[in-house]
């Protein structure tokens, strides 16, 4: 009878002879024994908003793959001590669910695992931080576009809308747009949004913007203000030619609290353009 060597380790589950045993049984039987894709008990929900279409972590905007990945690593994290080498997910979506194939190589005391499963994405839906305030109407400022001795023309109207839209960061939003008959106001969620809107409008229309705060509330023990953002179109300066209706148009004057006073180009008569006409001029 040969006898075992007094070092010899035998594995209790499957009785195999082994050097090494981990938490008490052999390599084969500790790796059988983890499963770290288990559709049944990994929760990978992602918070997507039902207004703007966002995906979250927290309050941060992520793309819905970063999103999976952060929720999966957390959850073979709650599930093993080890270390994730490599995550690779693949995101199927269906019509009504989202499913995502994971490739995951970890490393368990010291014992190098690969497995592949496939499990289902969740979403947690509501309004995200940006979409609740829009749909409260919230604002911090208002550009007030005017012009001096005119009213701006719905061309110049039409040009700052889409540059105060063009200027908006990820989480800037315009809240609400009033018409009036001297010009447009824009309500818009920042201050520093308001300044990026009205130094876009100078800078493509001329003209020149100035500021001022009110006092509009506390919280937290800070005031906060609300800052309105006066930009003034240029005047017309003599020798600008315009449009209106067929006709061609070169400004001789503007005349103050009046309106503009010009001439057609082709017949030379002498035009009186009032301030709420001046709306109607086209660029050339
Ligand atoms: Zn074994
Ligand atoms: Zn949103």
């Amino acid at each position: 009878m040969k006898m075992k060597g007094k070092w010899t380790k035998f594995c209790p589950k499957c009785g195999k002879t082994t050097d090494e045993l981990f938490e008490s049984v052999c390599k084969e039987c500790f790796t059988a024994g983890i499963n770290l894709i288990d559709p049944e008990q990994m929760n990978v929900t992602i918070s997507k908003c039902k207004h703007c279409g966002g995906y979250f972590k927290g309050k941060e905007r992520t793309s819905i793959e970063d999103a999976v990945v952060d929720s999966v690593r957390k959850e073979l994290k709650r599930k093993c001590s080890g270390k994730i080498n490599e995550l690779k997910i693949d995101l199927i979506a269906e019509e009504d669910r989202t499913r995502a194939v994971l490739n995951v190589r970890t490393e368990i005391k010291g014992v190098e695992l690969e497995e592949t499963g496939e499990i289902e994405v969740f979403f947690n839906t509501g309004l995200c931080e940006t979409c609740n305030r829009i749909a409260s109407g919230y604002y911090a400022g208002i550009v007030q576009i005017r012009a001096d001795d005119r009213f701006p023309m719905e061309e110049e109207i039409a040009l700052a809308e889409k540059i105060a839209y063009s200027v908006l960061d990820k989480s800037d939003f315009i809240s609400k747009e009033t018409t009036l008959k001297e010009g447009l106001d824009i309500y818009v969620s920042s201050i520093d949004c308001g300044r990026k809107i009205s130094r876009g409008i100078v800078d493509r229309i001329g003209g020149s913007f100035s500021e001022s705060s009110k006092l509009y509330g506390r919280k937290d023990g800070r005031n906060i203000y609300r800052v309105s953002f006066s930009v003034r179109l240029p005047e017309f300066k003599e020798g600008t030619v315009l449009r209106i209706g067929d006709k061609t148009i070169s400004v001789v004057r503007m005349i103050k609290g009046k309106g503009i006073e010009c001439v057609d180009v082709n017949t030379h008569e002498r035009v009186l353009l009032r301030k709420q006409e001046t709306k109607k001029l086209k660029f050339q």
